[in-house]
């Protein structure tokens, strides 16, 4: 099979030709349709996440099943499925034993068998959920993490009815997460340092575009607060300043993986009794939603097609700010 292999960090992903998978008992083998490219890759890319090289990268994978291990019920060869990021725990920990595998300290993910920059990878039947019909398979890529992410992130920032939620951040992740909070029904605003992307963000669904620079807590405030701020930003500044634009109780769930510490006044947190909250992929309910909103049109990532061939170029734009919003690699039948 052909891949995309991260054999030095930092340096160009090579083209190579592996042998083909097979499956061990309880995993699945799946040919690769679409493959989309987070901002977690960088990181991996340049070895901040400790994956042993060399490695295939990408965990939006999206595909069909060609050949079942031993001990696969569920699944058919033929099915469409993507893979989630932990895809097996122990099974034996206290995380495994309460249903919260996503949790277990040795849970398996794309870091130990490969992800799906390749026409081929390999998973284990537990980490893949199917694909809706009606879906294709390069919207369905980003919800695999992306989606997937930003649902639970919405559901762990708990709004109830009539609240309002901001969007902070609003690239791979956050152009999901306005159109998913607006798909459930809330009031839902875009926060963008960007003007050029304003039209864009109302077109994708935004009651109002917030146009933010250094502070997006301060423009949010001027535009009476949000319940519930979903950001995806990765700038500990940015976080930090948005969670003063929270309404009194209102959450912050941080989904970005932030570039230094986070400083809140704590008088803003105690006062107004406001929390800060982490979250990332949670519960499976969260991308089944995630994945039945797309395929009904509610919800549609906005791509950007790139062959395998293009991987890099794909991944350099993304690391220059250029994607809008998602790039996905689209494999070859
Ligand atoms: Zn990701
Ligand atoms: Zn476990």
């Amino acid at each position: 099979m052909r891949a995309a292999v991260l054999a030095a960090f930092n340096q160009d992903w090579q083209f190579q030709t592996l042998p083909d998978p097979h499956p061990a008992p309880g995993q699945v083998v799946i040919r690769i349709r679409a493959s989309g490219m987070c901002g977690t890759d960088l990181h991996a890319h340049h070895g901040h996440l400790g994956a042993k090289l060399p490695i295939v990268l990408g965990h939006e994978p999206a595909g069909e099943i060609v050949e079942l291990g031993a001990g696969v019920l569920d699944l058919k060869v033929g099915d469409r499925v993507g893979v989630f990021w932990n895809q097996k725990g122990c099974g034996r920990c206290a995380a495994c034993q309460s249903g919260r595998s996503e949790h277990c300290p040795t849970a398996q993910s794309w870091m130990h068998i490969g992800g799906g920059n390749s026409e081929l990878m390999l998973a284990w039947a537990s980490g893949c959920a199917l694909i809706p019909d009606g879906l294709a398979f390069e919207l369905a890529a980003p919800m695999f993490c992306a989606g997937y992410t930003v649902m639970s992130g919405l559901r762990n920032g708990d709004p109830k009815p009539g609240e309002r939620v901001a969007v902070v951040g609003v690239g791979g992740l956050g152009h999901l997460a306005l159109q998913l909070s607006k798909a459930v029904g809330l009031e839902t605003f875009a926060i963008t340092g960007q003007a050029g992307k304003k039209a864009e963000l109302v077109a994708l669904g935004a009651d109002e575009v917030l146009l933010a620079g250094d502070d997006p807590g301060a423009a949010l405030k001027d535009a009476g607060g949000a319940d519930v701020i979903l950001s995806t930003t990765n700038s500990a500044k940015q976080i930090a300043a948005a969670f003063n634009g929270l309404r009194p109780g209102g959450r912050l769930v941080n989904l970005g993986v932030p570039d230094g510490p986070l400083t809140i006044s704590s008088q803003t947190l105690m006062w107004g009794q406001r929390q800060l909250r982490g979250s990332s992929q949670d519960e499976r309910a969260d991308l089944y939603e995630a994945l039945q909103l797309a395929a009904a049109g509610k919800v549609k990532p906005v791509v950007e097609l790139y062959s395998l061939e293009r991987a890099n170029e794909a991944r350099e734009r993304l690391q220059a700010g250029k994607v809008r919003y998602r790039a996905v690699l689209q494999h070859a039948d």
